[in-house]
């Protein structure tokens, strides 16, 4: 079976683990500050602060942006459950804006008018999650100007994106947005094996995301609310969490630094030959909006079943029949059984479900190669012939 994502590991990348394990640290070590350093200039961002997963990163900024009970949080319903998922960790209520028909991404016009209702009902969100879906990145500026009229803070979802970029800015720049999150699953463009980041220019945000990271302790002096008992002395503040990365998957993050813009070419290189393979089949190819520049996470395809004879599932099932290990990104969030008890139901979001019902991920990894690339091409033509 082709798989849909698949990391990769060189001997450079085994070689700094190996350094970490004989190293004094293995967690809490120098090589969790160096990663951070290497993430922040690459994206042009102030502060990073390494977590165990995106899941954590998007738990804590949430928490540090004062997300709580009584509040809001509005995300994309074609995300990872772990977008909304924060919301309801701080005792918040999640909603859901319906996604643009082209990229997928959450539309900014339905958020237009979802604001200006939820002005007059007094329900505006307090965070407005975006999310980057499969690297390209949301219309970043348009979502700021509403946040700006409307109040909210934005935390990009850029779990997919590292490596991409808006209006030739690299995505975590956060001009923005007050925090941008990554995550490092092996399935993702970088991996540290589970792990994410959180990135920021607010000084305080920052240092309080890193604070939540370890209980919400510091040992800061002036931080603290009396006098340090004697040098072993710190405080716990708020209530935080173990949400630390280890130094051995820093080391793993930072050597996969080293090759970041490698795994992203190597990405584009195969979605524009997905786009030449695939330009004469009864299929809607990934829409590329001019302002972004796409790290290609995921290579998404939506079947035009108004020209096929077979319904979205049976082209599935034979794709992996065929060995081809093709995926779906994602079921509308809200139609997990979990938020349909939270009072959600089918159809919320009509051009959400109508990506649900003919979307489609192909193989998309660097190390896919083009006989593998050709395989997938082959099998799409005969399935859909
Ligand atoms: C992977 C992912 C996450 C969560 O990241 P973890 O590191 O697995 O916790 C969040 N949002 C999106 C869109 C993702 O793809």
């Amino acid at each position: 079976m082709i798989p849909y994502a698949r990391q990769d590991i060189n001997d450079a990348d085994i070689e700094e683990v190996v350094r970490a394990l004989r190293s004094d640290w293995l967690t809490q070590g120098p090589a969790i500050e160096r990663f951070e350093r290497e993430v922040a200039n690459f994206c042009g961002v102030q502060h990073a602060v390494a977590l165990s997963s995106g899941t954590a990163a998007l738990h804590l900024v949430c928490q540090a942006l004062g997300l709580g009970r009584g509040d809001r949080l509005w995300t994309s319903p074609i995300t990872f459950v772990a977008s909304a998922n924060c919301a309801l960790y701080c005792g918040a209520s999640v909603d859901f804006v319906d996604i643009d028909p082209r990229t997928y991404n959450l539309s900014v016009s339905c958020l237009e008018k979802k604001l200006r209702q939820a002005a007059q009902e007094n329900t505006l969100p307090k965070i407005v999650i975006p999310v980057h879906l499969a690297g390209q990145s949301c219309e970043m500026e348009r979502i700021f100007e509403l946040s700006q009229r409307y109040g909210f803070k934005i935390v990009e979802d850029a779990s997919h994106a590292i490596g991409g970029a808006y209006r030739n800015e690299p995505v975590g720049c956060c001009r923005f947005s007050h925090a941008a999150v990554f995550s490092f699953h092996p399935v993702k463009i970088i991996t540290t094996g589970e792990g994410g980041m959180a990135v920021s220019n607010d000084h305080e945000l920052g240092k309080k995301v890193a604070r939540l990271r370890t209980h919400g302790i510091t040992r800061h002096e002036e931080e603290m609310a009396g006098a340090p008992h004697g040098p072993w002395y710190y405080e716990q503040l708020e209530l935080g969490y173990n949400y630390r990365m280890t130094d051995i998957q820093a080391a793993l993050g930072w050597s996969q630094m080293k090759r970041i813009n490698t795994f992203v070419e190597r990405r584009q290189a195969l979605a524009a030959r997905y786009n030449r393979l695939l330009a004469a089949l009864p299929l809607v190819l990934p829409h590329q909006h001019k302002d972004t520049s796409s790290s290609f996470h995921l290579y998404v395809i939506r079947l035009r079943l108004d020209q096929i004879s077979k319904t979205h599932r049976q082209i599935f099932e034979e794709l992996r029949a065929k060995g081809i290990g093709v995926n779906l990104h994602y079921i509308p969030v809200y139609r997990q059984p979990y938020y349909r008890q939270l009072g959600f139901a089918e159809g919320l979001c009509p051009e959400a479900e109508k990506y649900y019902n003919e979307a489609i991920s192909l193989p998309m990894f660097y190390n896919l190669k083009e006989s593998e690339q050709d395989q997938v091409a082959t099998a799409l033509r005969e399935i859909l012939s």
